[in-house]
C-alpha cells in the first residue's frame, strides 16, 4: 500500500494534512450541537473541517505564467470553503 501525503492550503501557506484531520468533525455542526456528520474537507480559508452540508465547493480558474503573461487553464480547479467563510466572502 502506498503512502499518500495530502496537503492543505491555509490562507497562503501549504502544510501537510494531519491524519487526525481526516476524521475531524465539522466545526459548524459542532456549533449546532450536531455530531452525526463527518467532515468531508477542510476550509481553504479558516482551516476548519467542514461537512457536506456546510461546505461550499467553488470552481476557480488557475492561472499559469506563460512567457511574459499569464494564461488561464481550460480546466477549472476546485476549492472548498466552509459556510461561514463563504458568507463572509460573498456578503457586501
Ligand atoms: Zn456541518
Ligand atoms: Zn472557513
Amino acid at each position: 500500500m502506498a503512502w499518500v501525503v495530502l496537503f492543505v492550503l491555509v490562507g497562503r501557506h501549504i502544510r501537510p494534512l494531519l491524519k487526525s484531520e481526516l476524521d475531524m468533525r465539522c466545526y459548524d455542526c459542532l456549533q449546532e450541537a450536531r455530531s452525526d456528520t463527518t467532515g468531508i474537507g477542510v476550509c481553504s480559508r479558516c482551516g476548519l473541517a467542514t461537512c457536506e452540508n456546510h461546505a461550499r465547493v467553488r470552481q476557480v480558474q488557475v492561472t499559469r505564467q506563460v512567457g511574459m503573461g499569464a494564461a488561464s487553464g481550460r480546466i477549472p480547479a476546485r476549492r472548498v470553503v466552509c459556510h461561514t467563510c463563504d458568507m463572509a466572502e460573498t456578503a457586501n
